[in-house]
């Protein structure tokens, strides 16, 4: 199943059907991007499947 994350605080998108990569993806951007380090519930909490 594909899931996408959409950043609440940019406009960085990320999709793919490897949640893990997902939540990889999403906390090396909030790190670098935005100071945050959401856990990996937060992130699998905010995808949204497509
Ligand atoms: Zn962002």
């Amino acid at each position: 199943m594909t899931h996408q994350y959409s950043c609440s605080a940019c406009a960085f998108e990320v999709h793919s059907d490897d949640d893990d990569e997902i939540v990889e993806l999403v906390q090396n951007h909030a790190n670098e991007y935005h100071d945050m380090s959401p856990s990996d519930d937060d992130v699998r909490d905010g995808m949204q499947t497509v």
